[in-house]
């Protein structure tokens, strides 16, 4: 695994990078005062509402909320990571990337750049065959499946030529060293004598692109029927199947709502494309994988697996289902008919073909259901036994509970099952057994940390609209430097915000705090990889100059936060049977049993029996503020819930996130 990009090198292509210039290649802007105007890329409008501001290197569209730096910007409109959006414009910026390594910094290596250059050098080499006279054979194949010529040239395709050393001498005359294409997979060791032939012989290639458009390998088919029909790149530092997908370059600038399908083979994802206009990639030779699962999401929400409808591309589908439902993503399946694969379907039909897909296509649980109706005579008892075993199988892969719950509501449905045989079968086959009507749920309030304990995910209570006020209002003033002077950082802990990009985002300031690195949302943001929490932040980055108001309101905004702190023990205490009377005697206990055992045990006497007295252990801790003080108030005072007189300025009720 490659270390995290300096924050250092974050921030100088950061500078680097001009958000007018990068978003003016992509979208038409007009100057507009100081900031520049345009038609926002993220939603359809007629009039401009997306506004660059090049001073502050941000955008924001008033239209859709979209917000965020030059790293946003391409990580949204290019589908990227944080890490390739920082690569992708350190790239035009020119500026090499440094990472952490073991805290010391490196200049990577320049062998997976020298890749990217051979290949491309290779890719060229390659599709120069194709158009010479050598490449008869292959322009006749590729005319023969219906491949036209736009389509060869959109693709890149090429041809090795049938020869042992063609690709290699030439890159002996280009001074390209054997190493580096040995290293590529372009070229294999001679066995008895030094020197080495070439990989690919007598192919059709086609060139395979990441989403920065570099070419990472190839795949080639051969053409004389010889195997194996396909031959790809071996695994390389800039190849690897498990996360590569073929047409991912063509993706740039998808919306979500397009339908996006899925195949396995080069020639399916290129006809698709030029029959029928449709979006489509491929794995490349190997099953789908959870890494594909995740890489897909992010480019749309409508994933469609296209498969051949034979018993091979059943199973692979099969598989597929299982494995989108255990990564909590959506997966539409539509298999072709009559055993045609899918170059030959979309070569037939084009665009109504594509239509008859989308038509057709049924989720993961129908697809899985169709099949297992297939498989099994649901009118045998022993049929229906096995068919319920096959479809608990994807109950069981489910990692959202809820999910699980919902699959086995309709797995009982088709089957005229029980709910709750399913349930026991479930736990027999050693799957997670969801919490049903009959047992005890997880109270709504959650018990307060024992201290001692680890973290452990705790189902917490939604925090008040008034807690998350503060909580945003808190958050908004250190990231916009109105914290100043403000001890925040000695008064708030991260407890006091609400689990989830909040609490982590305070996490991350009190850290950078605490190594007197700056809080302002700029450094902030070069130091957060995870998309969530970068929306988040956006969010909170003021783009209006409210600079005061928000100092103005992080005093009240921090008091409120350890107020509430101070109830949620409270209220924690008071559920563990703690109660005015017998507070002292509970604490006098507590300090004894800590002191020494057996002598605790008589002093009980006083206090009545806490029901969970684990939970009592929270009073022991003397070095927090001691919530006694708290005990004089009315009784009344004790409920959550209630909002005390604190509310924050500027009548911000659009809370988004919070
Ligand atoms: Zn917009």
């Amino acid at each position: 695994m490659p270390g995290r990009i300096r924050n250092e090198t974050v921030e100088r292509v950061r500078e680097a990078t001009d958000i007018g210039d990068l978003v003016g290649s992509y979208v038409a802007l007009k100057r507009s005062g100081r900031n520049m105007k345009g038609l926002c890329p993220f939603h359809d409008e007629k009039t401009p509402s997306f506004s660059v501001m090049p001073d502050r290197g941000r955008y924001h569209c008033f239209g859709c909320g979209e917000r965020g730096n030059v790293f946003d910007f391409v990580m949204a409109l290019d589908h990227l990571t944080f890490p390739e959006a920082v690569e992708m414009l350190a790239d035009k910026a020119g500026i090499p990337i440094e990472r952490e390594e073991g805290g010391e910094p490196r200049r990577e290596g320049s062998s997976k750049q020298d890749l990217y250059r051979l290949n491309r050098w290779a890719a060229e080499f390659f599709r120069r065959r194709l158009a010479s006279p050598q490449g008869e054979t292959c322009r006749a194949y590729l005319a023969r499946r219906g491949l036209d010529a736009a389509s060869q040239e959109e693709f890149g395709l090429g041809y090795a030529p049938a020869s042992w050393d063609a690709l290699v001498t030439a890159a002996a005359r280009k001074g390209i060293g054997e190493k580096l294409l040995l290293e590529a997979g372009l070229a294999k060791p001679r066995e008895n004598r030094a020197g080495c032939y070439d990989a690919f012989r007598d192919r059709l290639i086609f060139p395979i692109r990441d989403a920065l458009d570099r070419i990472i390998g190839f795949g080639g088919r051969s053409l004389d029927g010889s195997e194996p029909k396909y031959l790809n790149s071996p695994e390389t530092p800039v190849f690897s199947k498990r996360r590569s997908l073929y047409g991912l370059d063509r993706l740039r600038g998808l919306r979500p709502e397009v339908p996006l399908l899925v195949m396995e083979g080069y020639t399916d994802v290129i006809m698709s494309v030029q029959a029928s206009g449709a979006l489509a990639v491929a794995t490349l030779g190997t099953a789908l994988t959870e890494e594909h699962a995740r890489l897909l999401a992010r480019y749309s929400e409508r994933i469609i697996l296209v498969y051949d409808g034979d018993a091979a591309g059943r199973k692979a589908a099969e598989r597929g289902a299982e494995l989108f439902t255990a990564a909590d993503l959506e997966l539409e399946i539509s298999l072709l008919p009559g055993g045609q694969d899918p170059c030959d379907f979309f070569a037939e039909r084009g665009t109504a073909g594509l239509a008859e897909l989308l038509d057709r296509s049924s989720d993961s649980y129908a697809f899985v259901l169709g099949e297992v109706r297939e498989r099994h005579d649901l009118a045998d008892i022993a049929g229906k036994v096995r068919a319920a075993d096959e479809l608990l199988a994807l109950a069981r892969a489910a990692a959202n509970p809820v999910k699980r719950v919902l699959l086995l509501e309709r797995i009982a449905k088709d089957l005229g099952l029980g709910r709750t045989i399913l349930e026991e079968r479930l736990a027999d086959l050693g799957g997670p057994r969801p919490a049903g009507p009959g047992e005890p749920r997880p109270s709504p309030v959650p018990a307060p940390r024992r201290a001692a304990e680890p973290e452990v995910e705790e189902v917490e209570a939604p925090r008040s609209r008034a807690a998350r006020r503060a909580e945003k209002q808190v958050l908004e003033a250190i990231l916009n430097g109105a914290g100043g002077v403000h001890p925040w950082a000695t008064r708030l802990v991260a407890e006091d915000f609400s689990a989830g990009p909040s609490r982590r985002i305070f996490g991350l300031l009190a850290r950078r705090f605490a190594s007197q690195e700056s809080c302002v949302a700029d450094a902030v943001l070069s130091d957060c990889e995870d998309e969530q929490d970068r929306r988040v932040l956006n969010q909170l980055v003021d783009d209006e100059d409210r600079g005061e108001i928000l100092a103005r309101q992080l005093e009240g905004a921090v008091d409120f936060l350890v107020r509430e702190r101070g109830l949620r023990e409270l209220a924690g205490l008071k559920r563990a049977g703690v109660t005015h009377d017998n507070f002292a005697a509970v604490v006098d206990r507590l300090k004894a049993a800590k002191s020494g055992g057996a002598a605790a045990e008589n002093e009980t006497k006083g206090a009545p029996p806490a029901r969970r007295p684990d939970r009592t252990e929270r009073v022991r801790t003397e070095d927090e503020p001691s919530p006694a003080a708290e005990f004089a108030e009315p009784e009344e005072a004790w409920e959550l819930g209630e909002e005390p007189g604190w509310s924050g300025e500027g009548g911000d009720d659009d809370l988004d996130y919070f």
